[in-house]
């Protein structure tokens, strides 16, 4: 396991802090490439504010214009609060407008792992509140009638094995032990909406939905100014002083004082609070978009909610537009970038959807998820009146939610239900290697699930030609590595990804990484700590702020 940091949230240790210094010539750099819903143009495109130029006293300042931050400001807000927002960039430039805009329960760690770690009750709770942050989005499109979301519900998370053991366990923790609204989908059911022999059960989660999450982040950026809140973009947070009872946040022209400072920088804090930044581990998604596919796509997917279909969120998708494929994936060491990503998923459309033909992707980019190493959020005080909101992974657009209105409840009425997420701790994440250790292990494990996926397949081949009248031919796919399916989709001239097919034992490489991070950390302990004016900030592969302020 990973040494943790010598900290905890309200640690009484971290009272001595000290003024953090960042680099005043940082600017913030946009992720690669420019997104399906910014070129949509709709109305929400509208929304722009100026930057904080004079000194301001509020009660509260929220660092970070995503959703975290902006859920906590306007929650803040609404309950009689005054409070500034300050965005480095614009609002929702990151993580906030570039998702998938999946709308899920739940968090991005498995339920039986919540279990495992603080027992059935609490686990129960937590799924409770993440619950609570879908129906905060739902409840906030509705209310506040936000143009272009465009809210389509359901979300099916389809197995591409035919053992359902696994997908009963988590249906029954899920259903029995949490109260949760599920159904499961025999194959028939799934096969008749996602038409594909490659998909066997599911589970169907019918208070999810999807959303353009950038028409969202633009409506609750509105909302939050007309809850009382005042935002300030092209404004970063150059240095905070978060002792006393009135903390200080300098930015390049202008000066705040509040008595409480909401951290929602995700993985974007390393400049400001470099041993905090630190664990969290930044993880790059891809998102891509088809041209218009026609009748086409009705006929192959015949389910307008969200689809997953592999763990850890590698591939998941949704019709958008009417008739365009949006498909997504994360991790993955990917020099070319989108690009990259967008070829591998047509490989995998083409294996999925054979009947789609040759699809086209108009539109493909990036954009960076800060994961905490136990893929819960960060959600707490950290020392008295400096809170963090950060870590919300893959699964943000609920949790972002429910941290905003925690953290908010916590400041303004002393609600502590946010002690729930005590058993997360804040762990360092590894820098460098810990990325590495991540991307491995995403790529071999989306290697292992091509390859059980391929002979479930295989199974059900055999299966169906030896039953009486059945037809009478062989397995539909080789079986006998994923080096040979390779070579067979390259051979019906599909497109493949590079073959990299080789086997690779993952506990035994994490097992390295992990040694070889802790060594590396173990000599820079003496180094760290929260606050600190040096040390090193967690290794991003897009740093967000143009120069590279680490070196200063
Ligand atoms: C490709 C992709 C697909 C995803 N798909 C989904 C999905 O389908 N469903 C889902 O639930 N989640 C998804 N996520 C995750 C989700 O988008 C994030 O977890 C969530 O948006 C994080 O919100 P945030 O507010 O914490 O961070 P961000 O959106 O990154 O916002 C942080 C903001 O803080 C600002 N900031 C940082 N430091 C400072 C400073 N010093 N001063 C001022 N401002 C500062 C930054 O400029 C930034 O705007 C996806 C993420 C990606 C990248």
């Amino acid at each position: 396991m990973f040494r943790q940091l010598g900290f905890r949230f309200a640690d009484k240790n971290m009272r001595k802090s000290r003024v953090v210094q960042v680099d005043m010539n940082v600017t913030v750099r946009a992720d690669s490439g420019a997104s399906w819903y910014a070129s949509r143009g709709t109305e929400a495109d509208a929304f722009e504010r100026a930057p904080l130029t004079y000194d301001l006293d509020v009660d509260a300042c929220v660092i970070g214009g995503g959703l975290a931050g902006l859920t906590a400001a306007r929650e803040i807000a609404r309950r009689g609060w005054s409070v500034a927002v300050l965005e480095a960039g614009r609002v929702a430039w990151s993580a906030s407008g570039r998702n998938s805009g999946f709308v899920l329960p739940g968090f991005g760690t498995d339920p039986r792992a919540m279990v495992e770690r603080v027992g059935v009750d609490r686990a129960r709770e937590l799924w409770g509140l993440s619950e609570g942050g879908v129906e905060y989005v739902r409840a906030a499109i509705r209310d506040f009638a936000m143009p272009g979301v465009d809210p389509v519900d359901g979300w099916l998370d389809v197995s591409k094995v035919d053992n359902g053991d696994e997908m009963l366990a988590v249906a029954s923790l899920l259903g029995q032990d949490f109260g949760a609204t599920i159904e499961g989908w025999p194959t028939e059911q799934v096969r008749a909406a996602l038409r594909s022999d490659f998909y066997f059960h599911a589970i169907h989660y019918p208070t999810a939905f999807h959303i353009d999450p950038l028409a969202y982040s633009r409506g609750l950026a509105r909302a939050t100014l007309a809850a009382g809140a005042v935002i300030f973009e092209e404004t970063p947070a150059l240095s905070i002083d978060p002792t006393g009872v009135r903390k200080r946040i300098a930015t390049p022209t202008g000066r705040v004082r509040a008595a409480h400072i909401v951290l929602a920088g995700n993985v974007h804090l390393a400049p400001l609070v470099p041993g905090l930044a630190d664990t969290v581990l930044p993880v790059t998604g891809y998102v891509a978009v088809t041209a218009p596919l026609g009748e086409r796509l009705a006929a192959a997917i015949a389910w307008r909610g969200a689809v997953s279909d592999t763990r850890l969120a590698n591939h998941h998708y949704r019709i958008v537009g009417g008739d365009r494929l949006m498909w997504a994936g994360a991790g993955g060491l990917r020099p070319g970038g989108p690009r990259d990503a967008a070829q591998q998923f047509q490989g995998a459309i083409a294996r999925i959807f054979p009947q789609l033909g040759a699809v086209e992707f108009e539109h493909a980019w990036s954009g960076v998820m800060g994961f905490s190493l136990h893929s819960m959020p960060q959600v707490g005080e950290v020392i008295p009146g400096l809170w963090l909101a950060n870590g919300f992974g893959a699964h943000g657009l609920n949790t972002t939610a429910m941290a905003g209105e925690l953290i908010a409840a916590a400041i303004t009425e002393q609600d502590d239900r946010w002690r729930l997420f005590l058993p997360y701790e804040l762990v360092w994440a590894g820098g460098r290697l810990g990325r590495l250790v991540r991307h491995v292990g995403m790529w071999s494990l989306g290697r292992s699930e091509d390859w059980a996926a391929s002979m479930a397949r295989r199974r059900e081949a055999v299966r169906r030609a030896e039953a009486p009248g059945g037809p009478v031919q062989a397995a539909a796919e080789p079986a006998s590595s994923p080096a040979a399916g390779h070579a067979e989709a390259a051979a019906h001239g599909r497109h493949v990804p590079p073959a990299d097919a080789v086997e690779v034992d993952v506990p035994e490489v994490e097992s390295l990484l992990r040694k070889a991070a802790e060594r590396a950390k173990e000599t820079h302990a003496d180094e760290r700590g929260w606050p600190h004016e040096r040390g090193a900030p967690a290794e991003e592969e897009n740093p967000p702020f143009g120069r590279n302020s680490r070196d200063s």
